[in-house]
């Protein structure tokens, strides 16, 4: 996450979590790098590409996991829920946003959308 986080800079990158959650925690087993297919300005933006959502579909499967949530990056801000970010979330999944400054990652942290999109609580996330 944070390679692909920094080679993307000053873009925003974006990601896929995959893991297990057991007993309520979320366990992230691996994160698949794909390449942002939002059409304009990707320096706050960014959109997954539906084939490379459906190919980490297939490959979770295949790993016997589920898709847990996504990733992307704030180049140059902080790692918090942008207004975007929440109208474009999905409840229950996970999300991760990695802060990136002058190209370095900086912090991260996750959160997880309540079921109308009005709110993001913080989550705890255990990352690999
Ligand atoms: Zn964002």
């Amino acid at each position: 996450m944070v390679a692909h986080a920094e080679s993307a800079f000053p873009k925003e990158c974006c990601g896929i979590l995959l893991g297990k959650e057991t007993g309520g925690a979320r366990q992230v087993g691996a994160a698949i790098a794909c390449r942002n297919a939002y059409e304009g300005e990707q320096k706050d933006r960014f959109q997954l590409d539906p084939k490379e959502q459906i190919a980490a579909d297939r490959k979770a499967r295949e790993m016997g996991v589920d898709i847990l949530g996504f990733f992307h990056s704030h180049p140059d801000c902080d790692a918090y829920f942008s207004a975007t970010d929440l109208k474009n979330s999905w409840p229950w999944y996970s999300n991760v946003v990695l802060s990136v400054q002058a190209g370095k990652y900086h912090h991260a942290k996750a959160f997880i959308a309540n079921s109308d999109q009005t709110s993001a609580d913080p989550e705890e996330l255990v990352l690999p």
